[in-house]
């Protein structure tokens, strides 16, 4: 075996695996961190610690905006500078268990989505990823692909994530390279700091006037309802501003 070994399963295909407290490797998979969030990781780890997600980004995140994308990327600031320790493990395991993010719970499998040039159809593969840290699979319970995603709660994570790459998707295919800056400013502000985009609403500081998706009440909506109010609105403007880009192409081609 390699020390690091990918391997395609479908969904009732079925593993080896088990981790617990005690084993050899305990926590091993906490350290040498690129921990990537995506937004509903970032509502369920500020609902943990009960803070805004505002002072969780800034607490706990770095951020930036991707080269290639001009999207923004939010990676957990390690706790050191040489084990790159994820900042919330303990000596008893992840200190965030209940709320930790959706690749931690996937592990050790890996959920890839991709849509179809040729039918837009989305496909999801899962890889199972066998690295020489992770003494998981010595002597693990079996259990299916499926199985694994019921036991580890992913489907919410996986309903949000899958919303949120059908936007990353959306706006490759439509604005490849930088948004406009007050889109992107939106990108960020909606999906990733769902506490401060709500604040922006109710101060009528984001214009929704012309939107046509269904406005929630901001006073009552629950940040995933928020969220998945954001992720369309996000979508609506890209498909708009994507619009005004061809029209401007026209014109000047008249
Ligand atoms: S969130 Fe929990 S499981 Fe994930 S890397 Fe951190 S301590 Fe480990
Ligand atoms: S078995 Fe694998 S996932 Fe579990 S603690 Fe060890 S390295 Fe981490």
């Amino acid at each position: 075996m390699t020390s690091e070994e990918l391997t395609e399963l479908a969904l009732d295909d079925s593993f080896r695996f088990s981790c617990y407290p005690g084993i050899s490797c305990f926590n091993a998979c906490c350290r040498a961190l690129t921990q990537f969030l995506m937004p509903y990781d970032i509502l369920r780890l500020k609902e943990n610690f009960s803070i805004s997600s505002t002072l969780f980004l800034e607490r706990y995140t770095s951020r930036h905006i991707g080269p290639q994308t001009g999207l923004p990327v939010v990676t957990l600031k390690p706790a050191d500078k040489i084990f790159l320790w994820c900042p919330f493990v303990t000596q008893d395991g992840c200190g965030v268990y209940d709320n930790r993010p959706s690749s931690c719970r996937m592990y050790p499998l890996a959920r890839l989505l991709s849509r179809s040039r040729e039918t837009g159809d989305l496909s999801v593969r899962y890889m199972l990823l066998n690295e020489a840290h992770c003494h998981g699979f010595e002597n693990g319970r079996r259990q299916t692909v499926r199985e694994w995603i019921e036991h580890q709660g992913l489907a919410p994570y996986n309903e949000m994530n899958d919303a949120m790459m059908e936007v990353i998707a959306l706006k490759n295919q439509l604005i490849p390279g930088p948004l406009p800056r007050e889109l992107a400013e939106l990108f960020d502000t909606a999906l990733y700091d769902v506490d401060r985009f709500r604040q922006l609403l109710l101060e009528g500081k984001v214009d929704v006037s012309k939107t046509a998706v269904a406005m929630p009440g901001l006073k009552e909506v629950s940040d995933v309802e928020l969220l998945r109010f954001s992720i369309k609105l996000v979508a609506e403007r890209i498909r708009g501003a994507a619009n005004v880009s061809v029209k401007q192409a026209n014109v000047g081609r008249e």
